[in-house]
């Protein structure tokens, strides 16, 4: 008989979804049980997503400098992280920036800003970058992430070619107040509501490790269920030095693991992202890690350094998986399915 987490793997893959419940065992899963935890969720994650791993690539298009107070993030107000900080990228720096991730195997460029949102003059210039690097890489995907967005700015991003927009609730409702004072956790739903009645892929994750119970992260990822974001980034917390967050290290290796499981087991079907504090609170188990996840941000953070690129592309490799998009996972895909030129409807023998 197989392990309660492989029935609960059964059901989700036969149609019916996991439930808090399930998601909260998940999460509280006994060390001794982890292996049958990662294997349930790799089989959802295999149903979906194959052996492909999603490269994104970040490109952070101004930094620092936000008047916004979430206590996570050393860009905030207040924060004494010495991070880099500067105001807009010139076109021709977003694009060599880009042009390098695509290089590394990226499949998707994120484009963040940091702020509250962004004025008008900020929309024209991210569209016109956009169209730019749309022209150079017709194939790329690319996910904005501006901030709060006001009305018809998610319109025209996606006139421009935006494909996805990212704005993360970060963690569940009740949570939210505890982590930032200068805007709602109904502002972050909005926005991601925005983007997704504009035609755009809702991109909207978490950080764990922010103080949060079990039942607010299976709070925040039913939260994301409902909002449908097709991509969900899990952030895990790194606590810079200059922020309130500081010092505050509430994860290990395991339970991020099983934050990435839970994530899976309630969201099956949705791109699950390693995102930032991968190398830092994972470490050695980011290879399991994928066997969940499908999807990370290779090489550098916004304002923090990932490992190199090199090691993460390894990794993918070792682990049998390919990145989406490349060469080798394309010669592994089916053919096209063969339109029919001849027989019934053309002057053309048929086939027998
Ligand atoms: S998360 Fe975004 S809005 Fe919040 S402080 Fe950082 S840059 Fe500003």
């Amino acid at each position: 008989m197989g392990s309660t987490f492989d029935q609960l793997a059964d059901a989700v893959l036969a149609g019916t979804p996991a439930t808090a419940d399930d998601a909260l065992a998940a999460l509280r899963a006994d060390d001794a049980e982890l292996m049958s935890l990662v294997a349930a969720a790799g089989r959802l994650r295999r149903a979906h997503f194959g052996n492909t791993v999603k490269v994104n690539y970040l490109v952070n298009l101004k930094s620092g400098l936000c008047p916004e107070n979430c206590n996570y993030c050393s860009q905030a107000l207040g924060s004494s992280a010495p991070i880099l900080k500067y105001s807009w990228l010139s076109k021709d720096e977003t694009l060599q920036q880009a042009g390098a991730g695509l290089q590394g195997g990226a499949s998707r460029v994120c484009m963040v800003s940091s702020g509250r949102g962004p004025s008008n003059r900020d929309i024209d210039k991210v569209t016109e970058m956009v169209g730019a690097l749309k022209s150079e890489h017709p194939d790329v995907e690319v996910c904005a992430c501006l901030g709060l967005l006001s009305d018809g700015q998610a319109e025209q991003l996606k006139d421009a070619g935006v494909d996805a927009y990212n704005h993360n609730i970060n963690t569940a409702e009740s949570n939210h107040d505890n982590i930032v004072q200068t805007h709602t956790y109904a502002d972050r739903v909005d926005t991601v509501t925005k983007a997704k009645t504009a035609g755009l892929s809702p991109c909207s994750g978490l950080i764990a490790g922010l103080g949060e119970t079990d039942e607010q992260l299976v709070e925040a990822l039913f939260a994301l269920k409902e909002l449908e974001s097709d991509s969900i980034p899990v952030n895990f917390l790194m606590p810079f030095d200059g922020t309130p967050f500081e010092n505050t290290w509430e994860l290990s290796p395991l339970r991020c693991l099983k934050i990435l499981a839970m994530a899976r087991i309630v969201c099956p079907d949705r791109e699950i992202r390693i995102a930032g504090g991968r190398e830092m609170h994972l470490r050695s188990l980011q290879p399991t890690a994928l066997q969940v996840a499908n999807s990370i941000f290779l090489g550098d953070y916004l304002t923090s350094e990932g490992q190199e690129a090199e090691a993460d592309l390894a990794m993918i490799r070792d682990s049998g998986f390919v990145v989406l998009g490349s060469d080798e996972e394309l010669a592994q895909r089916p053919a096209d399915p063969a339109i029919r030129r001849r027989g019934a409807g053309t002057d053309v023998l048929p086939n027998a």
